[in-house]
């Protein structure tokens, strides 16, 4: 600072003597005026410099400052430093904004950023595609003109955001049900963010609950109403020992559909909330299938003893393998098709029961039988829980509703599937299909072998059918 008066000074003083020398005071005075001046103009001139480079375009900018000399000088590289910083902070900031907006992109939720007046400033792929919003034609349009939903339309002009409300999807149909949870976020200014998520999975599930609650109750309701009457008809009327035995003995059927329903409503929580079964247990299928069959002739019997004709039944011998998994499941889900195999197939008619290994390594259990067959709109339902062909016909051959759920949860949870094919007036095939990792090759005779020789079959299959 010093030294630029310093050097201020001494070049006034410089053009001073120069004026002084040939033109004595006036000559001074003219001096020391050129020496002003021609100070005065280099400080313009520095100054201009400087102004043309802080007026450049924005790239410019971070270009160096002009080389000057002296305070504009050091003005110019304050200006250059002040300038360098504020470019890495927007530029940091801008960086910000953008990973802020590829968070957002990639959230599961849809997102649209919405302005004071309701028109759509910005918005993720999900929203697009929950609303069909196109970027190029409807950013800065009213949201109300987009998303057309009178229940929408009601929403906001409530006002009360505290609550998403539910619409239906862009692709909602009948069949195939989409259902949008929508909600308004006021932020800032007067601004909002729509946000809106995919609950189709959710109200689906919710409405399976509600079917499943109402479907129980009413499963328990009819026995029980039935066994309300029978108790009634004992209490109020004389009846004689004859009558009372049958009474009680149709008493007992009606607890015992009750207590089947329970027993298969218990299996499926139990399926639901165990892990899959392990692969270390070998499951004797010869033991397995020979159970099978005896219940499938008992029943049989017991269902057309009356009739001149009985059932054909036929259980080819299992192949020479095993399957690992949980016997007693396995044994569930095949018991239950082979009993419907002997409920929904009259006098008469053949049930044929087979395992056959797969070329790819599988292994498939078919139930095929003579019986009525099922109309093709069914198949797809069938293994719902509680649903039924003809409601009263299966309620009235004593099924739950649950035999095939159960039967499909059951392969699923063994890798494999549960496949019906069926043709009305003809008959049906249900199969359970597995996959080569659950299939042991070899070994199933010194199995039947063993467990003959421990006197019981297999511990494993041991039991009544229920997992
Ligand atoms: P249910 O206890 O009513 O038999 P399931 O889940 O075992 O319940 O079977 C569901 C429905 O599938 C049955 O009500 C019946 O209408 C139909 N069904 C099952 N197996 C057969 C079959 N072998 N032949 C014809 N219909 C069948």
């Amino acid at each position: 600072m010093f030294l630029r008066l310093f050097l201020v000074l001494v070049t006034l003083l410089a053009t001073t003597l120069a004026g002084w020398l040939p033109g004595g005071w006036l000559g001074a005075w003219g001096g020391a005026m050129a020496g002003a001046l021609a100070l005065a103009g280099l400080q313009v001139w520095r100054g201009m410099r400087l102004n043309r480079w802080l007026a450049a375009p924005d790239p410019d900018i971070g270009a160096p400052p002009p080389p000057l000399r002296g305070l504009w000088g050091e003005a110019a590289w304050r200006a250059s430093k002040l300038l360098r910083r504020e470019r890495r902070q927007a530029q940091e900031n801008a960086q910000r904004l953008q990973s802020f907006l590829q968070a957002i992109q990639a959230s599961p939720s849809g997102v649209a950023l919405l302005d004071a007046d309701g028109r759509i400033e910005w918005f993720n792929q999900t929203a697009a595609e929950h609303f069909g919003f196109q970027p190029g034609r409807d950013l800065l349009q009213h949201v109300g003109n987009l998303v057309r939903d009178p229940a929408f339309a009601t929403y906001c002009a409530d006002g009360d955001f505290s609550r998403p409300v539910k619409l239906p999807g862009r692709h909602n149909t009948p069949t195939h049900p989409v259902t949008l949870s929508v909600q308004l976020h006021p932020y800032g200014e007067g601004r909002k963010l729509l946000q809106s998520t995919d609950i189709t999975t959710l109200a689906q599930a919710e409405a399976m609950r509600r079917d499943f609650v109402a479907n129980v109750s009413h499963e328990i309701r009819t026995p029980l109403t039935v066994l309300m009457g029978f108790v009634e008809t004992l209490q109020s009327l004389p009846l004689s020992a004859r009558e009372q035995a049958n009474y009680l003995s149709l008493m007992a059927a009606q607890a015992s559909r009750m207590q089947m329903l329970v027993e298969d409503l218990l299996t499926l929580s139990r399926l639901e909330g165990s892990p899959p079964p392990s692969d270390a247990e070998r499951v004797d299928l010869q033991a397995m299938m020979h159970q099978c069959e005896d219940e499938a002739r008992a029943l049989s019997r017991m269902l057309h003893a009356s009739e001149d004709s009985a059932q054909e039944l036929v259980f080819d011998a299992v192949p020479d393998f095993s399957l690992t998994g949980a016997a007693k499941e396995l044994r569930s889900a095949i018991s239950n098709l082979v009993v419907n195999a002997v409920r929904y197939t009259p006098a008469g008619g053949r049930i044929h029961v087979r395992w056959l290994r797969l070329n790819e390594g599988g292994a498939r259990l078919e139930v095929t039988d003579s019986g009525a067959g099922i109309a093709p709109e069914h198949l797809p339902r069938l293994a719902e829980r509680f649903y039924r062909v003809d409601r009263s016909r299966a309620r009235e051959s004593g099924g739950t509703g649950l035999g095939l759920a159960i039967s499909k949860h059951v392969a699923q949870r063994h890798g494999g599937e549960l496949l019906i094919t069926s043709k009305l007036g003809k008959g049906s095939c249900f199969a359970l299909q597995f996959p080569a990792s659950r299939v042991v090759l070899g070994g199933a005779q010194e199995m039947a072998a063993r467990a003959t020789a421990a006197g019981t079959g297999s511990d494993s299959d041991r039991g009544d059918a229920s997992v």
